[in-house]
């Protein structure tokens, strides 16, 4: 036993988890230190190496004890949380972190806009000062989980008179605040995951600034850094995730097997290994510090594993597996790529190789940032952002 599970053994022995309110249960273990292990001491954690992490995780689970329901929180445990640790004031890390770990607060990410996607850069959301104030106006777009956010991590446009990656500023969104809308968009699986979300004169107070005016593209790095690896290095057992649920029909049902079906499950079997392995040690390597552009090329890989397991469960099952269950507008809490039926897992795989970077743009970035090949033209790199075309 590590010290670590030591400590999780006193910390259940002094608290029951099944006598505990859910909730008292998770801000003991968040103010046991015993979250996010890596994290300071204060902040849910002690500042353990990231690696003990899955093993204090495991020694909860095994004891019954209810977690934070990761899936309901990606956003704010993948990317708020990290990017807050990084950037934010004592006093922004002690009043976000707890709430949005124990869940009690749900995190969305108003990046995207109409014009800004993969050129994030060019964002035209406007924030203006007033006083203690921001205000703040404009679209974005494809906000997941808006619907259930109680907060967003936000970039916006406060100084359009300098090329367009200076003049940012990233901010803490109340989603409650007058004068946010939100809107569900219908994506291909029928359900609306996301959101439209319209911001029409919001005061923000500077106290929800994070970072530097104008430094927003830096923080957001950071944010974008933590979202490939917290999409593309999911921790999974062997045989888990989508390669689970293929092995599972493979096994039960020998009647839909053939000799090239066969052969292609095993080399996904073999590539799905490799990336769960180089997944360990990608966040292996994160005890050292901050990702970096390496999560870019695991979350092409794991895009692209995603797209050909579904697509190989749809040809397994035959006919069977064009059925969908209901095309109903429904607003999901969390994406489930295991508990649902294989038309949802086919078609919500196809946005794995756009949300979080596309494909091909992650592809610029390993070959320009980790194979330091050339990079690509950008003429406007020092053109003031308000002469840009639009
Ligand atoms: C399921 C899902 C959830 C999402 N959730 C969120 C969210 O919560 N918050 C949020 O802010 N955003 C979210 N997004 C948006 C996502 O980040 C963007 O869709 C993505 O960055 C691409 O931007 P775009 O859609 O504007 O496409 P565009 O940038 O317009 O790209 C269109 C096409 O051009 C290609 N392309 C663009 N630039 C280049 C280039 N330089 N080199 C080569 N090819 C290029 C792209 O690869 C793509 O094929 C989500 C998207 C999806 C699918």
């Amino acid at each position: 036993m590590t010290a670590l599970q030591d400590q999780v053994a006193e910390f259940l022995a002094a608290h029951d988890p099944k006598t505990l309110p859910r909730l008292d249960f998770l801000r003991a273990r968040f103010d046991a230190g015993l979250a996010w292990v890596y994290f300071p001491p204060g902040l849910g954690g002690q500042a353990a190496p990231r690696a003990e992490q899955a093993g204090v995780d495991a020694a909860f689970a095994e004891a019954g004890a209810p977690d934070n329901q990761p899936g309901r929180n990606t956003i704010g445990l993948g990317m708020a949380g990290p990017t807050i640790l990084a950037f934010g004031t004592d006093e922004q890390r002690k009043r976000h972190l707890r709430p949005l770990w124990t869940g009690e607060e749900v995190w969305c990410q108003l990046f995207s806009e109409p014009g800004a996607g993969s050129d994030l850069a060019a964002l035209a959301t406007r924030a203006v000062r007033d006083g203690d104030d921001w205000v703040v106006t404009g679209q974005k777009v494809w906000t997941s989980g808006a619907h259930n956010a109680q907060w967003a991590i936000l970039v916006t446009r406060t100084d359009p008179d300098v090329p367009k990656h200076q003049g940012m500023t990233y901010f803490l969104c109340d989603m409650t605040a007058p004068g946010i809308e939100v809107r569900p968009l219908r994506q291909i699986t029928g359900e609306a995951e996301f959101n439209e979300v319209f911001l029409t004169e919001v005061r923000i107070p500077d106290a929800h600034r994070l970072g530097a005016v104008g430094e927003g593209w830096k923080v957001a790095q950071t944010t974008l850094m933590n979202e490939r690896v917290s999409i593309g290095a999911v921790a999974q057992p062997r045989e888990g995730g989508m390669l689970g649920v293929l092995t599972k029909t493979w096994r039960e049902r020998p009647e839909l097997r053939t000799p090239q079906l066969r052969d292609r499950l095993v080399q996904l079997w073999v590539e799905a290994e490799s990336l769960r392995l180089a997944g360990d040690r990608l966040r292996q390597q994160l005890t050292a510090g901050a990702p970096g552009p390496e999560g870019s090329a695991m979350k092409v890989a794991f895009a692209e594993l995603n797209q050909k397991l579904s697509g190989l469960e749809i040809e397994l099952l035959g006919e069977e597996g064009l059925r969908y269950d209901d095309w109903t507008l429904r607003r999901p809490e969390s994406v489930d790529f295991t508990g649902r039926e294989a038309g949802y897992r086919y078609l919500r795989a196809k946005g794995n190789s756009i949300e979080g970077g596309t494909s091909e743009v992650l592809r610029n970035i390993i070959s320009e940032r980790v194979l330091g090949l050339p990079s690509e033209p950008r003429v406007d790199k020092d053109v003031a952002w308000k002469d840009l075309p639009r």
